[in-house]
């Protein structure tokens, strides 16, 4: 199979035109919304095939599958890799060497160890604060009245970088709802913008809704089967 015909390839393209449609419709920049591939469960192979169409950023859940996937791709130095799970602090060194972002930082004692496991010769690792928008008890995630305490902490830590925040609003066929929760990541968003400007980053929005993340000021949408297809679960 090329790559020009892999279903991966039109896979990647048709969510691309979804994307620069989504931006369009709202008069933003389709270039502001970045793509992360969300790569988790599927192999290297898969990754590469993505790769070969120019895509390089890439998401993976679970700390091992993760590292093994990297160390497996090492020759492929342009490819940034996210982290977008959940963690264990035991496991937090492993992102901090491997990884070049960290979106769910969801308490302080992750972002300290990510940052002093993190070598200087590396750059900052950048991070997110993920807010767990929708109060589900199974996300993880700070409420929103706790995010600017957190950032104030976070601050102070010179080995990552916070570039804004990650949500993963709850699964819901109610539009209104959505929207809601969007919005009220957005309205949050800037608030901490206007605190610390240098924030570019509101990780939000997935297959199925990034057209609304995007509409709500979303800057990086996280899609996996939209690109890779159905995980096997
Ligand atoms: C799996 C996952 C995604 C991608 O979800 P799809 O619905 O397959 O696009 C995005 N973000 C996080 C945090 C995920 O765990």
């Amino acid at each position: 199979m090329t790559a020009s015909t892999s279903p991966i390839a039109d896979n990647l393209h048709q969510v691309r035109v979804l994307i620069d449609a989504a931006a369009t419709a709202c008069s933003r920049n389709p270039k502001d919304i970045h793509l992360l591939a969300v790569s988790k469960t599927k192999p290297v192979s898969d990754i590469l095939l993505a790769y070969e169409n120019g895509h390089r950023d890439f998401g993976e859940n679970y700390v091992q599958e993760g590292v093994e996937k990297i160390q497996q791709l090492k020759q492929y130095s342009d490819i940034l890799w996210h982290f977008i799970g959940p963690l264990q602090s035991n496991k937090s060194k492993f992102v901090a060497e491997y990884f070049d972002w960290m979106h769910s930082v969801d308490r302080f004692k992750i972002a300290k160890r990510l940052n002093d496991q993190r070598s200087v010769y590396q750059k900052p690792l950048n991070i997110c604060i993920q807010v767990n928008i929708d109060d589900e008890l199974s996300k993880s995630g700070v409420a929103p009245s706790e995010v600017l305490p957190l950032l104030k902490e976070v601050s102070s830590l010179d080995r990552i970088k916070c570039r804004g925040l990650m949500t993963i609003p709850e699964a819901s066929n109610d539009i209104d709802h959505q929207r809601q929760s969007f919005a009220q990541m957005q309205a949050l968003f800037n608030q901490c913008k206007a605190i610390y400007p240098e924030f570019d980053t509101l990780s939000m929005g997935m297959s199925n809704d990034l057209a609304l993340a995007i509409e709500h000021g979303s800057t990086m949408v996280r899609v996996g089967t939209g690109i890779f297809g159905a995980r096997d679960k």
